[in-house]
């Protein structure tokens, strides 16, 4: 876009000078009609040049009118007769002709020298060349800029923003209420600093946000900001890594010397994983401008005292990306996190935007949250502007259930483009799976209690997840624990099985965390009957750097390998079955959980409590064990 818009300007430009270029030649060249030189000569020799103007390549004049005959060819003195009125005007080129003031002054011809006016050529002769050669650079500069990102010298498109007032409260951010709370305390130090203080309250430095794209991230920093009725700084870390190496740093160091004047206040930053991706990552690309502005934030981080009142905020949709220094103590340590928007949530934030417009009283909010699931903030905020369009478009009077259906389905197409809907077969997939970790958890006397199930994908990988949340804090875990825990992980993998009779990809993390809790189980806890009490591995990483130690020589042998090989297989095994037999039996059981699941989206503990109640009189009159 960038591009087009600046080859179009070089050709404009040119187009312009051609123009200028027509307008000199026709103005400097009045009709005259052209001659060659002997014929000129010859005329002026016959005494029929009356007038004479000699410049210094061009010589112009006007002829006598009789007496051309013979001396010129037909053509040229009827053209001669036409061009002129009255007069015979011409030009020829001058030749270097040393006779030809003699011959002049023979012929007693009045003439006068002229300096002619060539400044526009020859500024043509420069700058034409000098634009072409320009357009021909910077599209050379161009192609090579987008190849390797650099070259985007001098033209420093990070902008800080500053707003004295965002005018955005927690009452237009919805549906995130556990963040509100958790950044309430941030509002209350940046009213009164000086009171908060006094008080013993430790004060936040910086906060992570985490959430997915359009969770209303940006929103709620404003909101925070606006709520505590302090100036928002704001700057977006992709903008800072494309500038000349240094920029960014002096930007950082800049942005920090203006919110410190302006204490308290907020400095937001926008894709902080853009500027703080791991340091290292990518030894090959030499991103010199990325570590040096991330050094630079660190440092003014690291020298800022909190006393003065400015809380630095970040958001990202990768914080697994994130240099590990970002989320140090005394750095980003505070964390917030966006989830998708329940029903619930999903309802809240309508409510909130449908405010701006006119809604029909037959409209029912809660039952058009119900129809988008997956929709995050900016897709509502989008759902009800569409909405209105439509409505407006068809000069209704105010927006009913049809405009927000039909906006629903335009918006529905364009995400699942983007792969952000689940389609319905893949979310009652995820629900099984999800019902399936849950339900063996419940079933395991030592796994972890659920806390909450739930099937709103959170960010790419993870489709669902079941939380689990451990009663006590634990140090040493027995075998049979370890197991229980195993089992819970092949819990969606195995009701996936039962239920559909084929698996899906979604269980590749489940089965990675499996097979690393057994291989430890067997090498280094000795829990393996077979393998004995051995441990075939040194510690894997240190604990204090925080990169895996290169692995050391194997300790053993190809056989023990093989054995060990083995082994996993038989724990995996084994697990299966256990986990397949757990889950045959409470299938009633795992259907009803996945039904909630796909109905509501979000089980809470309370929820799932009543239902394993419901469920416990249910499977007695089947004739089936309780789940519990
Ligand atoms: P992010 O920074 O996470 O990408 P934004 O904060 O820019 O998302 O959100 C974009 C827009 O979506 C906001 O301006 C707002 O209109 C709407 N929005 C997002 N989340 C919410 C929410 N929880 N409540 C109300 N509106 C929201
Ligand atoms: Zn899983």
């Amino acid at each position: 876009m960038e591009k087009q818009q600046q080859t179009f300007s070089i050709w404009y430009f040119l187009i312009v000078f051609l123009i200028l270029y027509a307008i000199q030649m026709f103005l400097s060249a009045p009709h005259a009609e052209t001659l060659s030189y002997s014929d000129f000569k010859s005329l002026l020799k016959a005494g029929k040049v009356s007038d004479l103007t000699l410049g210094e390549r061009v010589i112009s004049g006007t002829l006598k009118q009789e007496g051309l005959e013979g001396l010129l060819p037909k053509e040229k003195i009827e053209a001669l007769e036409k061009s002129g009125k009255g007069e015979h005007p011409f030009v020829t080129i001058r030749v270097n002709d040393p006779s030809l003031i003699p011959d002049l002054e023979a012929a007693k011809v009045r003439f006068t020298g002229e300096l002619e006016n060539t400044w526009f050529s020859t500024l043509l002769s420069w700058i034409v060349p000098a634009l072409i050669f320009i357009g021909l650079w910077s599209f050379f500069i161009r192609r090579m800029g987008a190849a390797s990102g650099v070259m985007e010298i001098g033209k420093s498109k990070a902008k800080v923003y500053m707003e004295k007032e965002t005018k955005v409260t927690f009452d237009d951010v919805a549906g995130i209420d556990e963040a509100k709370a958790e950044l309430m305390e941030v509002v209350a130090f940046l009213k009164t600093p000086d009171q908060y203080r006094r008080l013993g309250g430790k004060i936040p430095k910086g906060v992570l946000i985490v959430g997915a794209p359009g969770t209303g991230k940006t929103l709620l920093a404003k909101a925070v900001a606006g709520e505590a009725g302090v100036p928002f700084f704001s700057m977006s870390g992709s903008e800072f890594v494309e500038m000349f190496v240094g920029v960014g740093a002096a930007r950082v160091r800049d942005l920090f010397a203006q919110a410190e004047q302006r204490a308290p206040c907020i400095i937001f930053i926008d894709e902080l994983d853009a500027l703080g991706k791991a340091r290292g990552m990518n030894p090959m690309a030499g991103h010199d401008e990325r570590e040096q502005t991330l050094n630079q934030l660190l440092v003014q981080m690291d020298g800022f005292d909190t006393a003065k009142g400015v809380i630095i905020m970040a958001a990202t949709n990768r914080p697994e990306i994130l240099d590990p220094a970002l989320l140090r103590p005394g750095r980003f340590d505070r964390h917030v996190a966006l989830d998708r928007p329940d029903l619930n949530g999903r309802e809240k934030i309508l409510r909130v935007h449908a405010k701006q417009i006119k809604l029909a009283p037959e409209v029912d909010l809660r039952a058009i949250a119900a129809k988008v699931p997956g929709f995050v903030g900016a897709d509502l905020a989008n759902l009800a502007n569409e909405a209105a369009l439509l409505a407006s478009r068809k000069g209704k009077e105010a927006v009913g259930m049809a405009d927000f259906d039909e906006a629903i389905d335009r918006l529905v197409a364009g995400l699942e483009k983007k792969n952000r809907v689940m389609n319905p077969k893949e979310k009652e997939t995820v629900a099984y799976h999800e019902a399936g970790h849950a339900l063996v958890a419940e079933c395991r006397p030592f796994a972890d209690r659920v806390a909450k199930i739930s099937i709103i994908p959170r960010g790419i990988a993870a489709l669902g997840y079941t939380q689990q949340q451990p009663t006590e804090d634990r140090y040493l875990l027995k075998k049979a624990e370890l197991l229980d825990r195993l089992d819970v992980l092949l819990g969606g993998r195995v009701a996936e099985e039962i239920i559909f009779g084929d698996v899906s990809t979604g269980a590749q993390d489940d089965l990675q965390r499996a097979t690393d809790l057994v291989r430890h189980m067997v090498t280094r806890f000795g829990m393996s009957a077979h393998l004995g009490m051995a441990t075939f591995e040194g510690p894997r990483a240190s604990s204090f750097l925080e990169m895996p130690m290169p692995q050391g020589p194997r300790e053993y042998s190809e056989r023990t390998a093989q054995a060990i090989d083995e082994e996993i297989q038989s724990f995996l095994s084994d697990a299966r079955a256990r986990v397949g037999k757990t889950l045959t039996e409470r299938r009633a059981a795992l259907e009803a959980l996945a039904k909630v699941l796909l109905e509501k989206e979000v089980v809470d503990r309370a929820m799932l409590d009543q239902m394993m109640e419901k469920q416990k009189g249910m499977t007695v009159m089947d004739g089936v064990q309780s789940p519990l």
